[in-house]
């Protein structure tokens, strides 16, 4: 049986970039070398991350003093290394709470300077996007996560910010659309494992010219001035898993990020009409606005129904809708390697379930 993937992360990769990949692991385009044992700072490696790292500047149509870097650690590194690079000693912050992942940069960015929590949804358990909060011209920047992959919500349209550079947490919806207005941003920072590539390595896009100005001293490892010196080979990078991010890089210049915005839409829309119709299931964000085309979250309508959907989406091929742990529940992830057709399966599945058990 075919499974379909809705896993949050490490999840879905596009199927047309396996069989590329797989040869690579036994012989990389005809050397007679695994991938898996070149050296990283062979002409072979320096071609794969200088194409990936070009790709990501059409796809995202970077001006000049834009850098790209491949970095490792996560994004949970990069949850310190913003405030590390761009927080100075005597300066302010701007951070919206949306969750875990806003928690937990919030949380290392206090170790480096003082932070303003400028909105919160903690209250009705992160199951809206804060709108109504000032934003101070004095910050240095406005820290957001664009799309929070627990509780499935997304924020839409970035705000208004009077010139302070928005630094966003992409991990979950990069490459889900085309960025307006890339120049509001000072950083962007995404881990691979969701619409990139294999997990192991993060992408950070940054404005340059907002570097070099914290006045405190950086261990190099962790100043981004220094990886882009070095074009993301500082240090040993995560050689096979950006491989995987070129291919991906590859698949979606070929389809273009509008038609990848496009079918990301239809596949929430077609999802978040059926638990809105269907009695049986409830979805966990209830304003439409703030919903997230990644990741679909709900809930059961009648309470001990979770082991019978459990073993219902098993012997259906589908895979990964528990929800997160924190809170329960199930989610299905809609990465732009989902395809279309799946979704429509699994709506499909869930009316079959309705008519069941309903
Ligand atoms: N931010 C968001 C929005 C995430 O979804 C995740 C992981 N799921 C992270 C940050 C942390 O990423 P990593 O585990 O790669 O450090």
């Amino acid at each position: 049986m075919e499974l379909i993937n809705f896993n949050a992360g490490p999840s879905v990769l596009p199927t047309e970039i396996f069989p590329e990949l797989a040869e690579a692991v036994t012989n990389y385009k005809g050397t007679n070398m695994s991938l898996l044992e070149i050296s990283h700072r062979s002409s072979t490696f320096v071609e794969i991350i200088e194409e990936a790292r070009q790709l990501v500047r059409e796809l995202l149509k970077l001006p000049e003093h834009y850098e790209v870097l491949f970095l490792t650690g996560g994004s949970t590194t990069q949850f310190a290394l913003v405030p590390y690079n761009l927080l100075p000693v005597d300066g302010v912050a701007g951070y919206l709470d949306t969750g875990t992942w806003s928690s937990k940069a919030i949380d290392a960015a206090t170790v480096f300077g003082d932070v303003d929590i400028c909105g919160s949804s903690e209250q009705d358990q992160y199951r809206f996007i804060p709108k109504d909060y000032k934003i101070d011209p004095e910050w240095s920047y406005l820290y957001l996560t664009s799309n929070n992959t627990i509780y499935g919500t997304q924020l839409h349209q970035m705000p208004e910010t009077d010139g302070v550079p928005l630094v966003v947490d992409m991990c979950s919806d990069i490459f889900s659309k085309p960025i307006k207005d890339i120049e509001r941003y000072g950083l962007i920072h995404a881990s691979a494992q969701k619409n990139l590539g294999p997990a192991g390595t993060s992408l950070v896009i940054v404005n340059k010219n907002i570097l070099g100005k914290t006045g405190r001293d950086i261990p190099v490892i962790f100043d981004y001035l220094e990886h882009i010196k070095k074009k993301s080979v500082l240090n040993t990078p995560a050689v096979f898993a950006i491989y995987g991010c070129l291919l991906t890089l590859r698949w979606l210049k070929k389809r273009g990020l509008n038609r990848i915005a496009k079918d990301n839409e239809k596949k929430a829309s077609m999802l978040y009409a059926e638990l809105d119709n269907n009695p049986l299931f409830i979805p966990k964000v209830r304003n439409s606005e703030d919903r997230s085309i990644m990741n679909v979250t709900f809930d059961l309508a009648k309470a001990g129904h979770e082991k019978t959907f459990d073993v219902f989406c098993e012997n259906h091929g589908i895979v990964g809708v528990k929800g997160h742990r924190s809170v329960g529940g199930f989610r299905a992830s809609l990465y732009n390697a989902m395809p279309v057709e799946a979704v429509e399966t699994f709506v499909k599945m869930l009316q079959d379930f309705t008519w069941r058990f309903g």
